[in-house]
This record gives C-alpha cells, sequence and structure tokens, in this order.
C-alpha cells in the first residue's frame, strides 16, 4: 500500500511523490486539511480557495486513474496515528514543501516517525536543494534540475481503494465554509495555469520588463502565475522548459529573459528559509531586530486598511485586498512604507500582508519583507516615495480615483501629494520626516564595523553567486 500525501504540489503531471507514489498501482491519495494552519502566521481562506480550486481539478484527472482525493481533517499528528492504525505498513509519498514553522515542526516529527521503519520519501519541488547543499554550486545546480526530463504522469490503480476518511467530493460543504465569499481572486488548477503560461509567453508578455512596475499595466503583463507557482499546480520546471522551447522564435526575448530571472529567484529566495527557517521570526542580520522595537497597535491596522490618508498607497492596499494580488513594485513600497515610514517591527506587519496575498510564498515573501525593510544586511536599504510612485505610474490619477471614487473631484498634485484637507483621512505620517529619520536610523547601524562583519556571514550563507546579481 502506498500512500501519497498532497500538500502544496497539486497538478498530476511532473509530479514525483505521485509518480513513485503509484508504481505499485495500488495507493491513496491524501489531502490534510488543518484549519489551525490556514488560519497561521500568514496564512487565510483566500489561499484557501484557491487551493481548493487546484484539488477539484486535479480530483478530475486523478479519476481517470482509478484515484481520488481524500481528506483527512486534522493535522499531522493526529495523520500519523491514524496510518498507524489503518495502513502501518505503507509507504508514505511527499513533494517537500518550505513552509512556516506550524507546518515544518509538525512535519519534521511525522518525518521522522516514519523514516525510522523507511516509510517516509521525500521528493524535492521545484528547484529548492535539500541535501548537500551548497551556496557556490547552487545555481549550477539549479539549472540541472530545471533541464531534467519532466516526470511522466502517475500510474492507474489496479483497483478503486476505499478508505474511512471522505473523499473530496464528500467533503466538500465543509469546506466551502472556509471560503470567502465576494473577492475576486484568480481561479486555480493546471488547465488555468497552462492557459495563463500560454497567453503570456504567446501574447501577454511584450513589454512585460517595463510593464511590470506599473500596477495598472502590470495585472495584464505580468505572467499572474504566482499563485499557480506557490500551490504547485504547474512546476516551476514545467515553465522553464516551456519558455526555453519558445525562446528561439519569440520576438521579445528580452522580456522573457527577465521572466525566466525571476524563475530562479523565486528558488533562489525560498531556500533562503529552507536553509535558516528562523527567518519566519528573526531578521537575516541580528543587530537589525533591535531597530524597531516599539509597535503601534493602531496605526499597522490604518496601514492594512489602506487607510493612511496617501492615496496611491492606500489604492494599492485597497487593490490588493479586492483582488488578492498587486505587482512586485507595490508589494515593495507598501512594505517599505509600513517599515521605513511607519517604523513597525516586520514581524508584526508581515503576517498581515501575506494573508491578503493569493500567492502566498513564505519564502519568497519573508525574504522580501526582509529586504523592503532594510534587516538582511546584504541589500542596499531603498526607501520607496509614495508620491513619486504615484505620479511616476497614474500620472493623471485615474486609477486612484477609480479605487477610491471619493477622490473623483480632486485636483491630481494634491492627491499625489497626500495634501487633501477634508476631501481624505488625514495622512498618518509627514513622508519626508519619516523618510529621512528612517534613513538615518538605518545608516548609523550600518556604518558599525561589527555591522559589517555579521553582513559578510549572511552573504556566505544566503547571498547569490551570480555575476550580474540583482538578486541578493
Ligand atoms: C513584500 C513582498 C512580498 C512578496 N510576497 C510574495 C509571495 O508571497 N509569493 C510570491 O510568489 N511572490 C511574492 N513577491 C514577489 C513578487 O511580487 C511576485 O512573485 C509577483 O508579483 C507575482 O506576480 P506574477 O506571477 O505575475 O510575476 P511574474 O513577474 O510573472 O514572475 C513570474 C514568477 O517569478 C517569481 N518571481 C517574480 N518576482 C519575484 C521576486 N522578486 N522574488 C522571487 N520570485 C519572484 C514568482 O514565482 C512569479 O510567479 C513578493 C514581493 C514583495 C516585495
Amino acid at each position: 500500500m502506498d500512500i501519497v500525501l498532497l500538500h502544496r504540489n497539486l497538478r498530476i503531471k511532473d509530479n514525483e511523490a505521485l509518480y513513485y507514489g503509484s508504481q505499485n498501482q495500488k495507493y491513496l491519495v491524501i489531502y490534510l486539511f488543518d484549519k489551525d494552519y490556514w488560519n497561521s502566521n500568514g496564512k487565510s481562506s483566500i489561499q484557501f480557495q484557491f487551493a481548493y480550486d487546484c484539488l477539484v481539478s486535479l480530483d478530475n484527472e486523478l479519476k481517470e486513474l482509478r484515484s481520488n482525493i481524500h481528506i483527512f481533517e486534522g493535522n499531522l499528528y493526529s495523520l500519523q496515528e491514524w496510518i498507524i492504525r489503518n495502513y502501518p505498513k505503507a509507504n508514505i509519498h511527499f513533494n517537500h514543501s518550505t513552509d512556516i514553522d506550524y507546518f515544518r515542526s509538525q512535519l519534521n516529527s511525522f518525518k521522522q516517525f516514519f523514516k525510522a521503519n523507511d516509510q517516509f520519501h521525500t521528493y524535492s519541488d521545484h528547484g529548492i536543494q535539500l541535501d548537500n547543499f551548497d551556496r557556490d554550486n547552487w545555481s549550477k545546480h539549479w539549472h540541472k534540475i530545471m533541464d531534467q526530463p519532466l516526470k511522466l504522469n502517475p500510474k492507474a490503480n489496479l483497483h478503486w481503494l476505499d478508505a474511512d476518511i471522505p473523499t473530496l467530493n464528500k467533503f466538500d460543504p465543509k469546506i466551502k465554509d472556509h471560503i470567502p465569499l465576494n473577492m475576486q481572486i484568480q481561479k486555480g488548477g493546471s488547465l488555468e495555469a497552462n492557459r495563463l503560461l500560454d497567453s503570456f509567453l504567446f501574447e501577454r508578455c511584450e513589454g512585460y520588463s517595463k510593464k511590470m512596475s506599473s500596477p495598472i499595466d502590470a495585472e495584464n503583463s505580468c505572467s499572474r502565475l504566482s499563485p499557480h507557482i506557490a500551490f504547485g499546480s504547474i512546476s516551476v520546471r514545467q515553465i522553464y522548459q516551456k519558455l526555453t522551447d519558445f525562446f528561439p522564435v519569440s520576438n521579445h526575448k528580452s522580456d522573457l529573459n527577465s521572466f525566466r530571472k525571476r524563475l530562479y529567484w523565486h528558488c533562489h529566495f525560498i531556500q533562503k528559509l529552507e536553509t535558516e527557517p528562523e527567518l519566519e521570526f528573526n531578521s537575516m542580520h541580528s543587530m537589525c531586530d533591535e531597530l524597531r522595537p516599539n509597535f503601534d497597535s493602531e496605526i499597522v491596522e490604518r496601514w492594512i486598511q489602506g487607510k493612511t490618508g496617501f492615496p496611491f498607497l492606500d489604492a494599492c492596499i485597497l487593490y490588493l485586498k479586492e483582488y488578492g494580488w498587486i505587482n512586485f513594485r507595490m508589494r515593495a513600497m507598501i512594505m517599505s512604507f509600513a517599515s521605513y515610514n511607519l517604523w513597525q517591527p516586520w514581524q508584526k506587519t508581515s503576517p498581515l500582508l501575506a494573508k491578503l496575498f493569493v500567492d502566498y510564498e513564505p519564502g519568497i515573501h519573508i525574504s522580501q519583507v526582509q529586504m523592503q525593510s532594510g534587516v538582511t544586511g546584504i541589500n542596499l536599504p531603498r526607501i520607496y516615495s509614495v508620491s513619486k510612485q504615484s505620479m511616476d505610474h497614474d500620472i493623471n490619477a485615474n486609477w486612484i480615483k477609480r479605487v477610491i471614487p471619493e477622490l473623483q473631484s480632486s485636483d491630481n498634485e494634491s492627491i499625489h501629494y497626500a495634501n487633501l484637507g477634508k476631501q481624505y483621512i488625514e495622512p498618518i505620517t509627514d513622508l519626508r520626516k519619516s523618510s529621512k529619520a528612517a534613513r538615518e536610523k538605518i545608516w548609523s547601524i550600518r556604518s558599525d564595523i561589527k555591522f559589517k562583519n555579521i553582513a559578510k556571514k549572511v552573504y556566505l550563507k544566503h547571498g547569490s553567486r551570480m555575476r550580474r546579481r540583482r538578486t541578493a
């Protein structure tokens, strides 16, 4: 008997756990539904909604193989007991996934228990390197992984297998209780992932490198694959190989090169959390945790509700709250504002922001949050000016006015400079003064020799060795 335990690799193609778990043609596919997981650090019901779409799509494909997804409700400890009771000799197949402490600590104990009897088989995830990890050769290995042939589809079960836990169909109404209404988030599933990949490569990628910075253009000009990659409805290798095949005949090679770099960054960032799981709670540079000792729940609440009084920033947050996605530049600006202008500890703001992203990927999110808060020690601090971003990306303020209709009759300059008097919420801080104060604090700690010595160690552990480095 084999058990394939699903977590975030919700696809049939290029799925090692499914492939190896199906070889004896007698396998149960189990998805663990743990309510506490979906309520823990940065996780949220919109992410679950996306995962659910992926499960439905995978379940449909599995039916062709005389298999379907069974749902185990509980945590990994209770699943362990259930397996011991029902299938004590089963081999368990699992695609590794770099995740938050809540999941990782349970998984470690689950793994240790079944590994002792040689029953647990882990397969690596995307381009994350689990064994013999070496930063100097990481990039070379990543390319090797991407060039490997895709895993073949799983084999069919010889017979339908039953278990004393419900199938996805039966469990469906219960799961739906956890799905929020009234949000316009992306649809999950492998069909949708492949559709997006094709339309990006063949139609939408023109001008990608420039358009990705604007919240208005990026909606259509970015690939929009992030939640699919996060929940594995497509593998990074599938994307990489299709891109490589199409690249020679594309008229937009420089755009596609930028896209290819980002696939690499995806894994590069996740590898940091995989190597040092404490980054979920601690700054990459140990001296930076002393920087922001005071947490002000009221101003953080105004920030995450999009009520800062800075129209462009508020519009970005409100847009994110409605669609569960916004482009990179605006994510960086939102985070930079909380960490520099409001001077709030990233540990408090990061999960609130993560909950709004359908594509929440802890490895990328936590690394980026730390970069945009100036606490990695290996990246130059960058404080985004909300007014500049506002003028650069929405000079006529049309987008802002669409998202915040109450500003319809306000003049553009007042909108960009958040100088609206009684027409809008009073700005939460003085942009220039707070940026200046932040710059001084962050640079005073960086000039300390002790800081530099620690930063060198951080670089050796996490820094990218790519020559033209923008990732760090
Ligand atoms: C504060 C902050 C938090 C972020 N949190 C997340 C997150 O939780 N999940 C997430 O997937 N991305 C995150 N990003 C990175 C980036 O904003 C998103 O990957 C991107 O906007 C997703 O849209 P897309 O798929 O259309 O991207 P595209 O531009 O089409 O890129 C293709 C893929 O490359 C990867 N990628 C793109 N940019 C980056 C980057 N800078 N670093 C690492 N990988 C990248 C993603 O997997 C993305 O899907 C964050 C960025 C910041 C500044």
